[in-house]
């Protein structure tokens, strides 16, 4: 079979079709080159700083049955809002929504009258769309192109001015009637705009066609709809929701349970907490990305795709691809003259992170050293391993341990109790190697959004040679 090359890079969002579900790959990785399955939820900041959230496929309880993959849970929304309005003080809308139901009440649209079949409207997708107020939302259309007039969101201030939201339904791909199916728009991100700018009225523009009380319900699970006309009230029944679902798979371990919904961890790469502009570039199980408050330019993490604990608890493919890692990053710091330093502290942490970070290699004789000095400090019993030791013969699975892979000597220390957290960060950052310890502590670090942009895009560019992860004939991003 001849393959083609897709020239620009695609984002694919989950399927709602059950046939489809053989086609796609693991979260966050490519279908084919340059084709990247984005997973059913999550949000995406472009490069031009445009924020995409986006929740695919259908609903699991209005549809009253679940298609593995292709359906979403009533937490799937909330997961959504939550993660678009973390750290913001005053919210104020996302760029774009997309979404493959419609929400419902979009379709009372006084002037132009639309007709969508029933099953594609969605009363959770009208809570989420009245909750994140998107400045344009997209959906899937059957047949006809459709462009509502624009509507002011609904707020739960009193006299208080919210964006308007450009519904968009674009038909399919190269559909026989010729139906709009592609869109183009300029859009400057949210957070440069100004205020006055982004609450602009049009006169064409209408009110919310969303029941107002959706923004006043806090979970959307808890809402049902009684009839047509736009009635809801509050569905007491948690059989019905998430909750009945994990009664009926309690017999679960709990450890499975988290891998199964990784959705709160910040290093799943399907996570919707995830900050992907941190991440730099995805193999098949393990990814590197730019740690938050980098000791150094050029320290960065390798992180498992999938939610996996530590080096001990992985699966074999994760490790082997870990240690390819550990390679070409070592022959990458080498070509800048300088040594790597790997080291992972499987203690207090859920998702595994081994730190990488590169050092002058007019350090070497000293890290042991170093590191043996400042576990004396902490009272801590360093063992300089064996050459050729793996990590999981001299722990067991689940222990946790502080593990350093130095140029030269392999470190390994059982931990306990006090163990310093920032063990590594403290040697590494002390005057004999690094000598920056006011970056010992992460938090006291932290980089701008433009210097985490800029950093990721300096460690692509030069990295680019080494890069396993990328398609062997490309010569862009
Ligand atoms: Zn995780």
């Amino acid at each position: 079979m001849r393959t083609k090359k897709v020239p620009v890079t695609t984002y694919v969002f989950g399927p709602s079709d059950g046939n489809h579900v053989k086609y796609y790959c693991e979260e966050g990785s490519e279908i084919v080159p340059n084709v990247i399955y984005m997973g059913k939820r999550g949000i995406f900041t472009t490069s031009a700083d445009v924020k995409i959230a986006y929740l695919t496929g259908l609903s699991r309880r209005e549809l009253g049955k679940d298609i593995p993959m292709c359906t979403f849970e009533p937490s799937d929304c909330s997961a959504v809002r939550d993660a678009c309005y973390r750290g913001q003080t005053e919210y104020r809308g996302v760029d774009v929504l997309i979404t493959t139901l419609w929400p419902s009440g979009i379709q009372q649209d006084e002037v132009q009258k639309v007709d969508v079949a029933e099953e594609r409207l969605s009363n959770l997708i009208a809570w989420l769309s009245i909750h994140l107020k998107p400045r344009y939302h997209f959906v899937p259309s059957i047949d006809k192109f459709y462009e509502r007039q624009p509507y002011r969101n609904q707020s739960t201030h009193q006299d208080y001015r919210e964006c308007a939201t450009r519904f968009i339904a674009l038909s399919s791909v190269g559909n026989k009637a010729k139906e709009k199916w592609i869109y183009a728009c300029s859009l400057q991100p949210i957070t440069k705009m100004r205020m006055t700018d982004l609450l602009q009225g049009t006169t064409d523009e209408t009110p919310c066609p969303y029941d107002p009380d959706l923004l006043k319900q806090h979970q959307p699970g808890k809402v049902v709809k009684i009839s047509g006309n736009g009635q809801f009230f509050f569905n007491m029944d948690t059989q019905d929701d998430d909750h009945g679902k994990r009664k009926r798979r309690s017999g679960d371990n709990p450890d499975k349970k988290r891998k199964e919904n990784p959705d709160s961890c910040w290093f799943c790469l399907s996570s919707p907490t995830v900050e992907k502009h941190l991440v730099i570039c995805v193999g098949s199980h393990c990814y590197l990305a730019l740690p938050k408050g980098p000791l150094t330019p050029y320290h960065v993490l390798i992180l498992p795709i999938a939610h996996h604990q530590s080096v001990t608890k992985a699966p074999d493919e994760v490790n082997k691809e870990i240690k390819q890692f550990k390679e070409v990053l070592k022959k990458f710091y080498s070509s800048m003259g300088m040594l790597g330093v790997f080291f992972e502290r499987n203690f207090k942490s859920s998702h595994m992170q081994i730190q990488c970070v590169p050092v002058p290699k007019a350090c070497e004789t000293q890290l042991l050293e170093v590191f043996q000095d400042e576990a004396g400090i902490n009272r801590i019993e360093l063992e300089v391993l064996p050459p050729f030791t793996e990590i999981a013969q001299v722990s067991l699975p689940g222990a946790p341990y502080f593990h350093a892979e130095l140029p030269s000597d392999q470190i390994y220390a059982k931990t306990r109790q006090h163990f310093p957290l920032q063990f590594g960060r403290d040697v590494l950052s002390s005057p004999p190697i690094l000598n920056c310890e006011d970056k010992a502590d992460w938090r006291q670090c932290l980089l701008s959004r433009e210097e985490e942009d800029s950093l990721v895009a300096m460690f692509r560019q030069k990295f680019k040679p080494f890069d396993f992860t990328a398609d062997v004939d490309s010569d862009s991003d």
